[in-house]
């Protein structure tokens, strides 16, 4: 099945659409200088790279990548690289602008960015992902850095990749340069904490706001779509914390057992290279039907637009935590606004990722290390300020949903930072 069956394509909105109209919501109650949304309704830069690979067998494939350096105001530019084959420049830009808004609401002292390959890492060998990763960091190379631009992992890359990026970048300086890249192996570098930190930041606040409806985390149902890198540790995090996950999906398809699945021998079949069509035990259900169980707490953790006009109707989750970045379309936010369903935002719910990337890069800065239980620690402390700073400015500005209220500091604190730099020249 492809890679696309996950996704809907048949909403109406596009995901920088769906960023636009979530900035256009905060700006009622944010209220920022009119000249300065204007400016941050725009990417600073986009560099589109053309890149010629080696294939293995002789041939040369050319592959499209972009790096988007969306806001820097606040600091660094600061955001993953994907490779997905649905990479546009559009896409890409508007995951820029979301790295924006999150590295502002966890209040880190960085811009956003954002870059991607159109690729089908399946279909590579390692060999041929290293070329390509290395001819694309040549490509981007001149706009990275240590203090302007630290790209991370996202979907489908991963620590190896990181380190073939903080390789290459750093031959061509002439000296290692750790800093350049976060996510990176632990013994180049990397922190402890990191490869878990988006999924265990969801379980996190998962728990956060079971506390906030004062419900109860043990025992509730969740259901997860995805089951890469984000889903698979939120999955064994929440279950760690006594929840009851139900339902977990990839590509091929979820599934499902009201009793509860048995996380254990899931993940070591997936470890295995396993997929849920191919997994025996529990009810074998499709992505769609995943998002429409009725359980307490419905976790997409796989691509955006999945929960858009098409079925918002039929979402029947108490709470939805968005792992991903964009899952939810703006006109399927209204209807969840309207029916009074509680949505975490990406920009809040999945920050675990880029608050430990700045961990490591502060680690590397220093040239110090520090513990796993130091990394969590201060994690959990970022991340649920975060969500009580949130939960705060809902009530006191009255905003619609917690989406607003934290478009609405994000907002504030990016175009604070441009106010007091003032407009160049
Ligand atoms: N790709 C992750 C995100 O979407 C992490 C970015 C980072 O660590 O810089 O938040």
């Amino acid at each position: 099945m492809p890679a696309a069956s996950i996704a809907s394509t048949m909403d109406e909105t596009t995901p920088l659409e769906n960023m636009l109209a979530q900035m256009e919501r905060a700006q009622e109650y944010a209220q920022v200088d009119p000249g300065i949304f204007e400016r941050l309704k725009y990417p600073e830069r986009t560099l589109k790279v053309t890149l010629p690979v080696r294939m293995d067998d002789g041939s040369v494939e050319v592959f499209t990548g972009y790096r988007c350096q969306f806001d820097s105001a606040r600091g660094p530019y600061k955001g993953g690289i994907r490779y997905h084959p649905s990479v546009t420049m559009e896409e890409v830009t508007a995951l820029a602008g979301w790295m924006t808004w999150k590295t502002a609401l966890v209040d880190l002292p960085y811009g956003g960015a954002k870059g991607g390959v159109i690729c089908e890492v399946k279909e590579m060998s390692t060999d041929e992902l290293r070329r390509m990763t290395r001819r694309y960091t040549e490509g981007i190379r001149r706009m990275i850095g240590p203090h302007m631009d630290v790209p991370a992992p996202d979907m489908n890359t991963n620590p190896e990749v990181m380190a073939w990026i903080m390789d290459t970048y750093s031959m061509y300086e002439g000296y290692s340069i750790p800093q350049v890249v976060t996510g990176k192996p632990l013994s180049l570098g990397g922190t402890p904490g990191r490869v878990e930190a988006t999924g265990r930041g969801v379980a996190m606040i998962t728990r956060k706001v079971f506390d906030y409806l004062e419900e109860d985390l043990h025992e509730a149902t969740i259901a997860i779509q995805g089951f890469g890198n984000v889903g698979n540790w939120a999955a064994r995090l929440l279950v760690e914390m006594g929840a009851n996950v139900v339902a977990v999906s990839d590509v091929t398809g979820a599934r499902y057992d009201p009793d509860g699945l048995d996380l254990g021998s899931l993940l070591a079949f997936s470890e295995g290279g396993g997929t849920m069509e191919g997994y025996p035990d529990a009810e074998f259900i499709s992505n769609e039907a995943l998002l429409e169980l009725d359980v307490d707490v419905l976790i997409p953790a796989a691509v955006a637009d999945v929960i858009t006009t098409d079925n918002v109707d039929d979402v029947r989750a108490s709470v939805i935590v968005e792992a991903a970045n964009g899952p939810t379309t703006t006109s399927a936010d209204d209807a969840l606004i309207e029916r009074d369903v509680p949505v975490v935002p990406d920009i809040l719910a999945n920050a675990g990722g880029v608050i430990v990337s700045y961990l490591e890069w502060v680690q590397n800065t220093q040239e110090y290390s520090w513990t796993l239980s130091q990394v969590n620690a201060d994690l959990e402390r970022r991340l649920t300020g975060s969500f009580d700073e949130v939960v705060d400015a809902y009530h006191r500005h009255e905003t619609p949903d917690l989406r607003t209220a934290a478009y609405t500091i994000a907002l504030r604190r990016v175009a604070t930072a441009h106010e007091l730099r003032g407009l160049f020249p």
